[in-house]
């Protein structure tokens, strides 16, 4: 075992030390292949395999790997990015493959990451978790004893270290910041073959670059995940409103009162070529404190006609994406390709920045599709390399296409549009969440980085001074 991980260990994040050593799980000696360095698990060159993390949910881009690694402890990570270096080989991490412009994609190397997935003891307020396991799973493991991570994504079928690349926004983000905002410390591969321990107090360049990196200094081997006691039940209401000034003024209305504990929204087709505009808010209660609803949604201007109120247990309301995801299935319209734009536009103008894009906005949102649109406090966003606008309020803004027309033609186009409208929200002050579906050069990056770019270009030349990881983002592809 590396000092680092020991480290991790010792500093009692949770691990019993026959799980740290992987002492109960039966795996090969080596690789299962003669090319590549002496693995416990296995690197496999199979074609099937291979094909089958050479796209993503996005499905518009593809690239299949020369070898896929399937790692059961990080020190076969640690190998195989010292292998990698050695042969100049590129080396991406694949959580769940939910990227959507195959951010996870090379033709190096894959470390698929979805059977790292242990969680270790859960205490009162933290969990390690291996960066591979999904969200729902940290979630069931933790409500089990009462505690859920602060913030958890929409859809839970994300692995940690997939969102924690990025950031992870999801209901309680308006108050409570991404999930990168909430990880006390964690092991990360760094392509010369180290595993290092980092948080706040120890490696900090590191944990900064990593946190909402994109990838770009290392593999997330194991996250500390911050805890808290979860609620009970959840109270939901779906409000909604004649446009999206009334929408604005609530939602605003809602965030600053600080009167429901999730606050989201969205503007959907409504089926006639208009749209529906939507509050979605919910508080959270034990079930000795039932919440009272008039109180909840006194002075709002939503039509209350067509109010739908529900109650559910904090589980089944997390799970509740999944409603939508069976919807899409069943209409064939989950594995198409989805050329989704996600942003933040600046809290002064974000209604009339929204209002302009809605407008433009046709069927290529889908009958299926939808644009979320809500406001977050910026105060509790606190990972440096988290883009947001430099207001106290910004609007999450995210153009979710799910296409009726999926021919090539149609989906190059709707690309297209992705970059002009992310080109449009630059210039009125709004920034790119990196989850998107459009090209981007290394100097729309630098400057999507902005004042922070140095942070994330110097700890790259620390912990990747081979130029292998994560190429997908095309952050820092190789000099001619
Ligand atoms: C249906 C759906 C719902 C979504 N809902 C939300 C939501 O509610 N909130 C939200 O914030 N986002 C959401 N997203 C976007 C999603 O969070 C990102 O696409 C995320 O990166 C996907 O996680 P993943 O595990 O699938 O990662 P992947 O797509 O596998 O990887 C994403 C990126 O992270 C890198 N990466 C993966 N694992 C690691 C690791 N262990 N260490 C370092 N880098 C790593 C990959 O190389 C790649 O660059 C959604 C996407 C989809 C398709």
């Amino acid at each position: 075992m590396s000092p680092d991980r020991r480290t991790l260990l010792r500093a009692g994040f949770g691990f019993t030390a026959a799980f740290a050593s992987g002492a109960h799980m039966n795996i090969p000696a080596q690789a299962n292949s003669n090319e590549g360095p002496q693995f416990r698990s296995a690197l496999s060159h199979d074609e099937a395999v291979r094909a089958a993390v050479a796209d993503d949910f996005g499905r518009i881009i593809r690239k299949q790997p020369r070898a896929v690694l399937e790692p059961a402890e990080s020190d076969d990570i640690a190998s195989l990015m010292r292998w990698a270096a050695e042969r100049g080989l590129k080396v991406a991490a694949r959580g769940q493959g939910h990227s959507t412009y195959g951010r996870s994609l090379t033709d190096g190397v894959v470390v698929d990451m979805r059977e790292f997935n242990r969680i270790g003891e859960i205490e009162t307020d933290r969990v390690v978790v291996e960066a591979g396991a999904t969200w729902q799973s940290v979630l069931d493991a933790t409500l089990a004893r009462g505690l859920t991570p602060p913030v958890l994504t929409n859809y839970l079928g994300l692995s940690v270290g997939g969102t924690i690349a990025i950031g992870g926004i999801g209901g309680t983000s308006s108050r409570c910041g991404m999930q990168a905002d909430h990880v006390l410390e964690l092991s990360v591969v760094t392509s010369d073959g180290r595993e290092l321990t980092c948080s706040a107090a120890e490696n900090s360049d590191l944990f900064d670059a990593v946190r909402a990196g994109l990838g770009q200094c290392g593999i997330i081997t194991r996250a500390s995940l911050r805890l808290v006691r979860a609620p009970e039940r959840v109270r939901r209401y779906q409000l909604f409103y004649r446009g999206l000034a009334s929408l604005t003024a609530d939602q605003r209305r809602m965030l600053a009162a600080r009167r429901f504990d999730q606050l989201q929204g969205a503007v959907l087709p409504d089926g006639n070529g208009g749209w529906r505009y939507q509050l979605d808010g919910a508080t959270f209660y034990n079930r000795d404190a039932t919440p009272d609803e008039s109180t909840a949604l006194a002075g709002l201007s939503d039509d209350r006609s067509k109010a739908v109120i529900t109650d559910l247990t904090y589980r089944e309301d997390a799970l509740a994406f999944a409603k939508f995801e069976n919807l899409l299935r069943s209409k064939g319209q989950w594995s198409i390709p989805q050329p989704w734009l996600f942003t933040f536009l600046r809290g002064s103008n974000a209604e009339q920045v929204a209002r302009e894009i809605i407008e433009l906005s046709n069927a290529d949102i889908g009958p299926f599709g939808r644009i979320t649109y809500y406001p977050m406090q910026t105060d509790a966003f606190r990972a440096p390399l988290i883009q947001l606008p430099g207001e106290s309020i910004v609007f999450s803004f995210n153009v979710v296409r799910i296409p009726s027309d999926t021919d090539a033609a149609s989906i190059a186009r709707m690309v297209a549009a992705n970059r002009a409208l992310h080109d449009r929200i630059r210039k009125a002050g709004g920034v790119l969440y990196p989850v998107s579906a459009f090209p981007m050069s290394p100097d729309d990056w630098r400057e999507h980085f902005g004042p922070r770019w140095p942070l994330l270009r110097d700890a790259r030349r620390r912990y990747d001074p081979h130029n292998l990881l994560t190429p997908g983002y095309n952050l820092f592809p190789d000099q001619a």
